[in-house]
């Protein structure tokens, strides 16, 4: 689902992802870990070409990721982004937030979009919050209308970026919950998150990411019992 070949970024002078590669099959869930600054977040902006990169290549589903225009418009519809910070629409209800861009980008019917858009704040666990604006909800339950927003575009893979980051804590697990039920669900998802938990329960593999490479790439189990690299036993002693 996802194919990244030997991809370098750079910013500048600052050579971000050195030489990445990277497969996901579909259906798989991937937790990336590593330390701040490692190029986690750009990782996953170039996959949906929100950066673009300056050599290698990467490939949605089999496609090519396309430069710019309508194509560009279907990547975006095909890769859905959860970020730290939310991102909804302040001055739109959460329903709205939710149906907006499926009106617009998949040309559904405006009572269509809002019956379905319905049905995801129903599977997030918000459909009563569906008439509120999003200063009026928990960041928690703000978190599941960006993923229940993401979801309703239809997207054949799900990056999350750090997506608990900036909860509180007693909100993190109901945001987890919502995306360990999508894993099993079949979901293809690449994860960056500092959760253990979550990386031990629903990820079927952990990369791990230092200074722009990725330095490993093995099962939850292998990665937290037996890490290969030192700066990898060095990351996991500082946070566990
Ligand atoms: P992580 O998500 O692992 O913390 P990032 O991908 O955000 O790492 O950043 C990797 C490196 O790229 C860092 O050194 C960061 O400062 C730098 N960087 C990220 N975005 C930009 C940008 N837009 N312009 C310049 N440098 C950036
Ligand atoms: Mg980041």
């Amino acid at each position: 689902m996802i194919r990244m070949v030997g991809v370098d970024k750079f910013f500048g002078p600052l050579h971000v992802l050195k030489g990445v590669d990277l497969e996901v099959p579909k259906g798989q869930v991937v937790v990336v870990l590593g330390p701040s600054g490692s190029g986690k977040s750009t990782l996953c902006r170039t996959i949906n070409r929100l950066e673009p990169i300056n050599s290698g290549s990467i490939e949605v589903d089999g496609q090519p990721l396309p430069a710019e225009g309508k194509d560009l418009a279907r990547l975006r519809a095909d890769v859905g982004m959860v970020f730290q910070s939310f991102n909804l629409f302040a001055h739109k209800s959460i329903v709205e937030n939710v149906s907006l861009a499926p009106v617009k980008v998949r040309k559904v019917a405006a009572s269509q979009a809002r019956k379905e858009a319905m049905e995801l704040l129903e599977r997030v666990g918000i459909a009563n919050q569906a008439e509120k604006f999003p200063a009026q909800l928990s960041g928690g339950q703000q978190q599941r209308a960006a993923i229940a927003r993401a979801l309703a575009m239809r997207p054949k893979v799900m990056l999350f970026d750090e997506p608990t980051s900036a909860l509180d804590p007693e909100m993190v697990q109901e945001v987890l919950d919502v995306m360990t039920t999508l894993a099993k669900e079949g979901m293809t998802m690449l994860v960056v998150t500092h959760e253990m938990g979550f990386a031990r329960k629903a990820a079927d593999r952990v990369i791990f990411m230092a200074d722009g490479e990725v330095v490993e790439d093995s099962t939850p189990e292998a990665f937290f019992s037996a890490p290969k690299s030192n700066r990898a036993k060095d990351f996991l002693g500082k946070i566990l």
